[in-house]
């Protein structure tokens, strides 16, 4: 069966929560299709120890400010999960959970949204599918010759996982140093951190706060014709979040260089030496989950589509939001996606006109 909307939303994680919102506040009919039978985008999947590296009050999306957590400065991913959950019920935003979207094709002047649980006609589509689904795994010699685990930072949920073993956490950005932190501080877990260049700490008082001043001061030096002052990347790469801090300064996160291959038995070295491992975790970041635009023919480099802004170029009925900087500063992130939103909202309603 065919329906029809002026407007779908795909995915609904924060980002296409946030569409929602501005739609709703436009009065305009839409709907949402999340591949997750439940809500709370990611933030379900993630491992148990994780904790937002903002406060409540700085990781809200628009209209209404996430509650602070009881006990704790920086909230966990369950907190994000219930915040999320109430945030749609409140606004009634129309998600339909557990409905995948396999493609998009264009038909005529309509984009047709193909689902498992339907086909829908829409002027507009907003997708807002995040990474999550998309984990990135670098080549790397001996990936299938290795006789241990390999997981990626979706896999990993908790050390008492790997109680007793040796493992191996490869990556350098926040994931590898949380997750290398996290089963440091568990004590019985032999773990190697291996990083393809030194790990760069940012100073311990800069948090999702700070981070986020920056990113703001960024784009508004290059929305002024200023030049560019760098943006969070030239701060460093890892969030001294708690146990982070608390690994490092008891002297349990000092990485070594990424090793060179893996071995049957584990990795080897490149000076030649071999480790042993029980499992390799993989921390190596995420690309943007696409694959349902594949039919309009859009992908540019780095499995991306050219926008402006949130406007795909070759498609200009279609929004990418969240996924990244390269759809609106810092709109991969809890507060700044409501932003690039309420942009994206305002274009999409110039095409219902
Ligand atoms: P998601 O939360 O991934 O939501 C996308 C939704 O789309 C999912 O529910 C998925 O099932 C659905 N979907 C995917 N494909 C399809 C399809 N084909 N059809 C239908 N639905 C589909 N940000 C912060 O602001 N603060 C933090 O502290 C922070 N910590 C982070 C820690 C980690 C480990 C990671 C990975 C990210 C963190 N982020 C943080 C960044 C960001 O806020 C999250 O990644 C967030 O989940 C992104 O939201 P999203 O809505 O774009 O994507």
């Amino acid at each position: 069966m065919t329906r029809t909307s002026p407007v779908v939303v795909i995915g609904g994680g924060q980002a296409g929560l946030a569409a929602g919102y501005h739609l709703r506040r436009l009065g305009i009919d839409f709907t949402i299709l999340g591949a997750d039978p439940a809500p709370g985008g990611s933030w379900q999947h993630m491992w148990d120890s994780l904790h937002l590296f903002s406060p409540a009050d700085h990781s809200s999306l628009p209209g209404r400010l996430m509650p602070t957590q009881p006990g704790t400065t920086y909230p966990d991913a369950g907190h994000v999960v219930e915040y999320l959950a109430d945030y749609e019920k409140r606004y009634d935003l129309p998600v339909q959970h557990g409905a995948r979207v396999d493609a998009v094709r264009r038909d005529g002047d309509r984009l047709l949204v193909e689902a498992d649980s339907g086909t829908w006609r829409a002027r507009a589509v907003i997708s807002a599918t995040g990474t999550w689904s998309r984990p990135f795994l670098p080549a790397i010699p001996g990936r299938f010759v290795f006789t241990g685990r390999q997981l990626h930072t979706v896999h990993y949920r908790r050390p008492a996982d790997f109680a007793g073993q040796r493992v191996i956490v490869a990556g350098g950005g926040n994931s590898g140093a949380q997750i290398a932190a996290d089963l440091a501080l568990d004590g019985h877990i032999d773990v190697t951190w291996a990083t393809q260049r030194p790990p760069r700490f940012l100073a311990d008082d800069i948090d999702g706060r700070a981070l986020f001043d920056v990113a703001t001061a960024r784009r508004r030096a290059l929305d002024a014709g200023r030049s560019d002052t760098g943006g969070v990347a030239s701060l460093g790469d890892i969030v001294a979040v708690p146990p982070v801090r608390a690994a490092r300064d008891a002297g349990l996160l000092a990485a070594k260089p990424m090793f060179t291959r893996l071995t049957a038995e584990g990795v080897q070295w490149a000076d030649g030496s071999q480790s042993g491992a029980d499992a390799v975790i993989w921390c190596t970041g995420f690309r943007p989950a696409l694959s349902h635009l594949a039919p309009l023919d859009l992908r540019g480099p780095r499995g991306r589509i050219p926008t402006d802004g949130t406007r795909a170029l070759g498609e200009p009925r279609l929004h990418l939001l969240g996924y990244g900087d390269w759809t609106g500063p810092a709109s991969a992130t809890l507060i700044g996606v409501g932003r690039t939103a309420r942009d994206a909202v305002r274009e999409v309603t110039g095409l219902l006109t």
